[in-house]
């Protein structure tokens, strides 16, 4: 018989790689998050025991020697280190999600109950590591030799080492809201919070009463009763959002719950802040009977009756039910907003109220274009709501400031010194990344001055801003300090925030611009429009007399400032409400009812788009691949994209790969909290923007969508979940299209699938965004785009990774650039791109605009 050792193949001379393997994996069993690959090794190693074991089933367990039976030993206990951990891990975030509620906010009676029904995981006693470690030495001593089973005596109380570890990890996020052991304690603590929790609720009901519509109610419901269509005008901050969709409840107009409200508005932001805060006040929770609608996320069920939604969803649902049958009422808020989404609702709107007698239309607006509107619906009546506004002294600088930001910041100071609190500062910025970095640098001077100044709370807003943060521009400022508001255009009218004295104007926009000339929509900086900065000085005077600061002349407010914002039909590129319009049935563009009507040459740029992707034919009717473009919740430029990586011939089997890649060009925006490259590094080369987000998304799906793993590389935690989020529903949409399938038959076939990816992957970029290319030259790159038009300078924007590969000296930049946006900063700069090595590529893609060199 062959000894025992060969046998059960346990190798008795312990080498010192071995050491290092099992202190390796030791290292592993204590960090936050396993990767696959690690998990791999656990799987193997987990394999050997079991072979190991069946053998000492087989040869009895005295055959062994002392060394053999601590290696299994050793194995046992790392695969049991291991268990405990993902189980806990895995655990400790379902706990999590028992008692987090709608809001994201914890939720103390639930987070209790949650502990409870896991008694066993936190009664048992807490046991440091060292005590561990001691009794675990204890023990060792202790153990007899020989006994007929292994008992890893102190196993279980490694459980509580990684209990701790988990239990710190879902903790961590609020410090401050550790549960008090005591019983009587947590009930005092309970108590306490009812009792706020009541107050607050009387007195939200006493401020509801305090709005100006307050007073207008009965005659409001009096006018929307005797008339379909009604325009009701009012300063910011009357009520009009929050309140009359619940007079409109209150009213009997949901049928107990049998028909909807809807709600529009023109930003992500407004539509989920106000459904928290009309939810709040209705005293329901957030998605039950008042609910949300924004893209890719749908927070309403079956009880929903008061819905908050953008324009742009509710603009989708028409294609779904042109009727709107399931709302009694539709409220078209921030009208002068004029977005391209409410002017086409607008449009539509117009035509089915004649059909739905039954449908009530409230367009809520600003003073501004109130007259345009009655017109536009046949003089239908105005209702005013006088406001209160108190005066607001309006300052100008006696020169252009040449850097608006920093005369922002130093006005910020200058009142923060100067003027008596209470008083807070609202500032008006023009983007995410802008107001990020005034916060930066008003941290680094506060940080400066120290204790000299008073308190300054910092509390940015803008479209990206994750959904917990928004609140806290809404919190109340403790008297002791001041709070500065960092805002874009959000909040001009469609938030109010309280207590406002200051307002801090630089007078600039950033709006998308379309120039017909490129046939290009930009993103571009603009100043602002006398209506716009005058409704941002009126922030100023809600609560008191107040003060703005105009950061331009005085001189140029009354010769340089348009009269009025230009509607965004006026200036963006049409296709996608083209192809809406166009599968609506409604095919007589030119004539469709509309507040202002696009230029023919904007309309013919965006109907010769929609005929390169293929969505129109020669005729201008629209196709088979036209109408799937319209199911994907995406612009069509992407839905192009999708349907190319699952059909086309050159292109088809990375249909997963180019879904998780247009998801995360969903969220770029707020995806690396450092800077770009320093959060990527650890991916090493790639070869594209693309490509790069690719890798992050799936190696952040390797890695269990792990929310450390976040933390490890910089990255935005609740913005990847997002992506996930986008992702999926893109998937499904692919699914229920049958692109999944045709796209799994392709995979099938393929055996070089990973090689390829790069090259497919800019193919299939290439067919959604045809006119996206810029072309090397001698001065650089310049767009080529559409026949008709020249080309424009234009450079590769310094957070892409092509710029890294252009400094690389020794490498030749790519002939050709695919890229996604342009924007117009200090320079024409293309963001997020794609080289494009071989010029075939273009020839093969889109044959129309690009033909092989003879
Ligand atoms: P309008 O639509 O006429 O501009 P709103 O209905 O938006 O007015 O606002 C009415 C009041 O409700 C304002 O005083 C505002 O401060 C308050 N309010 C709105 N949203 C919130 C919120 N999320 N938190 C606290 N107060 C809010
Ligand atoms: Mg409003």
């Amino acid at each position: 018989d062959g000894s025992l050792e060969e046998t059960l193949d346990i190798d008795n001379d312990r080498t010192s790689k071995d050491e290092q393997d099992t202190s390796d994996l030791r290292l592993l069993a204590r960090q936050d998050y396993l990767s696959r690959r690690e998990i791999q090794k656990i799987e193997s190693l987990r394999k050997d025991l079991l072979l190991l074991e069946e053998d000492v089933k087989k040869y009895g367990w005295e055959a062994l020697s002392q060394r053999e039976r601590e290696d299994i030993a050793l194995k046992r206990e790392l695969i049991e280190l291991f268990e405990r951990k993902n189980y806990d891990l895995e655990d400790g975030f379902k706990l999590q999600d028992d008692y987090i509620d709608e809001k994201g906010k914890i939720d103390v009676a639930r987070k209790r109950q949650a502990l409870n029904n896991r008694n066993d995981y936190f009664q048992k006693p807490k046991v440091s590591k060292q005590q561990v470690w001691e009794e675990r030495q204890l023990q060792k001593a202790i153990k007899e030799e020989g006994t007929d089973e292994i008992v890893v005596a102190d196993s279980d109380k490694y459980e509580f080492v990684f209990d701790n570890d988990a239990a710190v990890e879902f903790t961590q996020e609020d410090e401050d809201d550790i549960l008090p052991e005591k019983d009587a304690e947590y009930e005092s603590l309970l108590a306490e919070k009812l009792e706020m929790e009541e107050n607050r609720v009387k007195s939200i009901q006493e401020m509801r009463k305090l709005l100006p519509v307050y007073q207008y109610r009965d005659d409001l419901l009096r006018s929307i009763r005797e008339n379909q269509i009604l325009i009701v005008v009012g300063e910011t901050g009357s009520g009009k959002t929050t309140q009359l969709p619940q007079y409109l409840v209150e009213d009997g107009y949901t049928k107990a719950g049998k028909l909807q409200i809807a709600v529009t508005q023109p930003r992500r932001v407004a539509a989920t802040s106000v459904a928290a805060r009309v939810a709040d006040e209705m005293n329901v929770i957030l998605g039950n009977e008042v609910g949300y609608s924004i893209r890719f996320d749908d927070k309403t069920n079956d009880k929903t009756i008061l819905k908050y939604m953008t324009d742009g969803m509710l603009l989708q649902e028409v294609l779904v039910d042109p009727e709107l049958k399931k709302y009694s009422c539709i409220m078209i808020d921030e009208a002068h907003e004029r977005t391209l989404a409410t002017d086409i609702l607008l449009g539509l709107l117009k035509d089915i109220l004649v059909h739905r007698k039954d449908l009530k239309l409230l367009v809520s607006s600003a003073t501004m274009n109130a007259a345009k509107f009655s017109h536009f619906f046949n003089g239908c009546p105005i209702f005013n709501v006088p406001g209160r506004r108190f005066p607001v002294d309006i300052h100008y600088t006696l020169q252009p400031e040449a850097n608006y930001l920093q005369a922002a910041i130093s006005t910020i100071f200058q009142i923060h010194t100067s003027q008596p609190l209470p008083g807070d500062i609202l500032v008006f910025l023009t983007g995410q990344e802008e107001i990020e970095s005034a916060r930066e640098k008003i941290e680094e001077i506060a940080g400066k001055v120290g204790s000299s100044i008073a308190p300054m709370i910092l509390a940015p807003i803008y479209a990206n801003l994750p959904q917990e943060q928004q609140e806290l521009i809404f919190l109340k400022t403790p008297s002791n300090s001041r709070k500065i508001v960092l805002a874009t255009n959000i909040a001009e009218t469609s938030l109010t925030i309280d207590g406002i004295k200051f307002v801090i104007d630089p007078g600039y926009v950033k709006e998308n611009s379309f120039v017909p000339s490129t046939g290009m929509t930009q993103l571009v900086t603009v100043p602002c429009s006398r209506a716009s900065v005058d409704q941002r000085a009126g922030r100023a005077g809600r609560v008191g007399p107040g003060k703005c600061y105009r950061l331009f002349t005085k001189w140029s407010y009354y010769n340089e400032l348009e009269l009025m914002p230009k509607p965004e039909i006026l200036r963006t590129n049409l296709s996608s409400a083209v192809l809406l319009l166009l599968s609506l049935g409604i095919s007589d563009l030119i004539n469709f009812s509309m507040l202002d009507k696009p230029s023919m040459s904007s309309l013919t740029s965006s109907l010769e788009d929609l005929y390169l992707l293929g969505a129109l034919n020669s005729k201008g009717k629209i196709t088979k691949l036209g109408r799937i473009m319209c199911e994907f919740p995406c612009e069509p430029q992407f839905a192009k994209v999708i349907h190319t990586s699952a059909t086309h011939d050159q292109c088809k089997g990375i249909l997963e790969e180019c879904v998780d890649t247009v998801a995360m060009l969903h969220e770029t925006a707020s995806l690396f909290a450092a800077q770009k490259e320093q959060s990527s590094d650890f991916l090493g080369e790639v070869t594209s923007d693309h490509m790069l987000y690719l890798q992050i998304y799936q190696e952040w799906r390797d890695y269990n969508y792990s929310r450390a793993w976040c933390r490890d590389h910089k990255l935005q935690y609740k913005t990847l979940c997002r992506v996930r989020n986008i992702r999926n529903q893109l998937w499904k949409c692919a699914e229920k299209l049958g692109l999944v399938a045709m796209n799994e038959i392709a995979r099938r076939e393929q055996t070089d699938t990973a090689a390829k990816l790069p090259i497919k992957l800019t193919k299939c970029f290439i067919a959604g965004f045809p006119t996206n290319i810029a072309q090397l030259g001698t001065t650089g790159y310049r767009t080529v785009g559409k026949k008709s038009t020249s080309g424009l300078n234009v450079y590769v924007h310094p957070s892409s990774i092509l710029n890294k590969q252009l400094r690389d000296s020794a490498r030749k930049p790519s002939k050709y650039v695919l890229y996604q946006t342009l924007m117009l900063t200090s320079k024409e700069f293309m963001r997020d791109c794609i080289p494009i090595y071989d010029n075939a590529w273009l020839v093969e893609m889109i044959p129309q605009l690009f033909k092989r060199k003879r």
